[in-house]
């Protein structure tokens, strides 16, 4: 499966992004490069206005208060992360290498309101990559690469599929630090996506079926998380892109994003990619 190299769009309306890396040369010359740092008291080393719109301020503050909030739960990243300021048309992105992170903070998302929202979601990644969690571990991708079969027309499809499975283990970190207010806020950015998915629905199937993922990310997150109910009107709006694309799908993806496991071993966590590959083409064979 291909991996995000870019930070073009990926189908549906994705936040974010993330970068592998795999080139193992580069890791073992690295590790030479940067010599690992003496746990940083800042992790936050440079702010880059790339764009030339302002607001390194606002992502340094917004970075401190995550960075805070995730130290009171005990969770606190090793290396440091330059953060960037760039034009892009996707919300955020992140890159990790083996010592060190980099930040991509789009100028829309600088001047939304869901700053905070965004740089957890990326640090979520980022602690997810530095504990080996299975869902942000080169060595499983390469498995991944070998053992999941996915049709050529559906590599787009599946590949923003696979990041929402990274964002909902992403998710579960960020969700502790910027939605346990009680808040909507969660719900009313989720339910921007699917409203947003029902106007770019076209005549490429697995297009479709790639944003019904993304649809069933969206709910399936909520789920997770109990701030969904199961009579809420948003399910009906994403059974109802369903239909008008020709499938039955966004139930078992929301159900299948709603339980992935917490800590899964290599082996689980590709029995599931498995699992989601095999409902996709259900969905786009139906
Ligand atoms: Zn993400």
């Amino acid at each position: 499966m291909r991996r995000a190299k870019s930070l073009k769009p990926l189908v549906g309306a994705t936040r974010c992004a993330r970068i592998e890396y795999e080139h193992r040369a580069f890791f073992r010359n690295a590790a030479k490069l940067f010599p690992k740092p003496t746990v940083p008291r800042i992790v936050l080393i440079a702010i880059v206005d790339k764009a030339g719109r302002g607001g390194t301020r606002k992502v340094e503050e917004a970075f401190e208060a995550v960075e805070r909030r995730y130290a009171e739960e005990g969770l606190r990243l090793r290396s440091p992360v330059s953060a960037e300021i760039v034009s892009m048309p996707i919300m955020g992105a992140s890159k990790s290498l083996r010592d060190r992170h980099t930040l991509f903070v789009s100028v829309r998302a600088v001047q939304s309101g869901t700053l905070d929202g965004l740089v957890a979601h990326e640090m979520g990644h980022m602690l997810r990559t530095e504990a080996h969690h299975a869902s942000h571990d080169p060595d499983v991708y390469r498995k991944m690469g070998r053992e999941v079969r996915i049709p050529r027309a559906a590599e787009g499809a599946f590949s923003g599929a696979f990041n929402h499975i990274q964002d909902i283990y992403a998710d579960d970190l960020a969700f502790l630090v910027f939605a346990s207010d009680g808040g909507d806020r969660a719900y009313r950015f989720f339910a921007g996506w699917i409203d947003g998915n029902a106007e770019m629905r076209g005549q490429d199937r697995w297009q479709n079926v790639g944003l019904a993922v993304t649809n069933g990310f969206a709910l399936g997150n909520l789920v997770r998380h109990r701030l969904i109910r199961t009579d809420d009107p948003l399910w009906d709006r994403a059974r109802a892109f369903d239909r008008e694309a020709g499938f039955t799908a966004v139930d078992s993806f929301a159900e299948f994003f709603a339980n992935l496991p917490n800590d899964p071993s290599a082996e689980t966590f590709l029995l599931q990619v498995r699992t989601l590959a095999g409902l996709m083409t259900k969905a786009a064979e139906t």
